[in-house]
């Protein structure tokens, strides 16, 4: 069969030379048409006159493939004697390939199969994580209520493998044919069997633990592994993992929204953390070291002499990692003075000989400056 002659692709298609590509595609279509395995059951001759105008088509409808047909015949297209088809593998592939001609009026017979069940339904859970398990990724095990597979029947929601009989509808097959006028004359249409819902199976004596559905209500313990730097409101999903299907219906997929508890230190911002950092008058004025947390422990930073109030700092890769897993954001402290409301009267004292002093007055370049250091604040909250 290998060697066997290959028609002339022109011939095949009952064209000339010099087609056109609307020509070549009407002529196509009618022989498709006349051989197309609906209209013909069962007829395996048909079938390789289907198959040998897709081939031509395939190849005559590719300007590059039909020059180097036009130099060379068959033997410049690399295809491997007969059987193949020109690349495709199936009618399937035919169907796919040429959907804007097969499209409409017919079924794509190639695609049907037998269809398992009905696919259960996706389930929705919230996981609450804390920045720390945002920042390191987290791992957490969870029940998770829902239909799983029903353990006696094996999710077949029969009794026993007695139990399970061919459909008697569709012999098995799964699907039933109709015949159809269509503008194209009388044709034949399949559908999924209205007995077993395209199985091709029948129970005869249904599994007492799920009543024949295959699915019982129970639990599963879930294990999700979380990657760092996800944020509120987005979305992870497990294929899979959701509702068991019916009747070995596929399952649906469980569908993990996060959110994010708030911190009693930190206000996420993008990648970035801020933390504000009250310090008092004394410190500011003189300058001091002092400890900060950070979503990893305490940091030691030093608070230089005359920090004013407003200053940010920036602890570098001390924020979250990107979920995209490159680079980190920083942690970003914010300076305020805190100011005492309850004073004995010793610093009352102490302050009001201060409180005339020169070096005390506000200055212009000063407001100047924390002015600059405003904006910036404006630009972080807004940004
Ligand atoms: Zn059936
Ligand atoms: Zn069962």
């Amino acid at each position: 069969m290998g060697m066997a002659q290959k028609k002339d692709y022109y011939e095949v298609l009952g064209v000339g030379k010099n087609v056109t590509g609307s020509e070549l595609k009407k002529a196509y279509r009618k022989i498709a048409m006349k051989y197309h395995p609906d209209r013909n059951p069962d007829d395996k001759n048909a079938e390789a006159k289907f198959k040998e105008a897709a081939e031509a088509y395939e190849v005559l409808s590719d300007d590059q493939k039909r020059s180097r047909y036009d130099q060379f015949g068959h033997a410049g297209l690399n295809n491997q004697g007969g059987g193949n088809y020109g690349g495709f593998g199936s009618m399937e592939d035919i169907f796919s390939q040429f959907s804007d001609i097969f499209g409409g009026g017919f079924s794509n017979r190639g695609r049907q199969q037998k269809t398992q069940g009905q696919t259960g339904s996706n389930l929705r859970i919230k996981v609450s994580l804390s920045l720390e398990e945002i920042s390191e990724g987290a791992n957490k095990k969870i029940k998770v209520k829902k239909y799983v597979g029903c353990k006696p029947c094996n999710g077949t929601g029969a009794k026993d493998s007695k139990a399970i009989k061919t459909c008697n509808t569709c012999k098995g097959s799964g699907y039933v044919r109709r015949v159809q006028q269509t503008f194209l004359g009388q044709m034949q249409t399949t559908a999924a069997c209205p007995t077993c819902h395209g199985s091709g199976e029948m129970i005869t004596n249904k599994c007492q633990s799920c009543k024949g559905e295959g699915r019982t209500y129970g639990e599963e313990l879930i294990n999700l592994d979380i990657p760092a730097g996800v944020s509120e409101g987005m979305q992870l999903s497990m294929n899979g993992k959701g509702n068991a299907g019916m009747n070995r219906g596929s399952s649906g997929d469980l569908l993990i929204n996060i959110k994010e508890k708030e911190h009693k230190h930190f206000t996420r911002d993008g990648n970035n953390v801020l933390y504000e950092l009250d310090v008092n008058f004394a410190d500011a004025t003189l300058g001091t070291s002092l400890e900060v947390p950070t979503l990893n422990g305490k940091v030691k930073i030093t608070l230089p002499q005359g920090t004013p109030t407003g200053k940010i700092f920036r602890l570098r890769g001390k924020g979250v990692p990107s979920i995209q897993g490159y680079g980190r954001g920083d942690q970003l402290i914010h300076v305020s003075i805190w100011v005492p409301t309850n004073i004995s009267p010793e610093e009352r004292k102490a302050l009001e000989l201060m409180r005339e002093s020169k070096n005390f007055q506000p200055n212009e370049n000063d407001k100047r400056e924390r002015k600059g250091l405003f904006d910036k604040m404006k630009d972080f909250f807004s940004g």
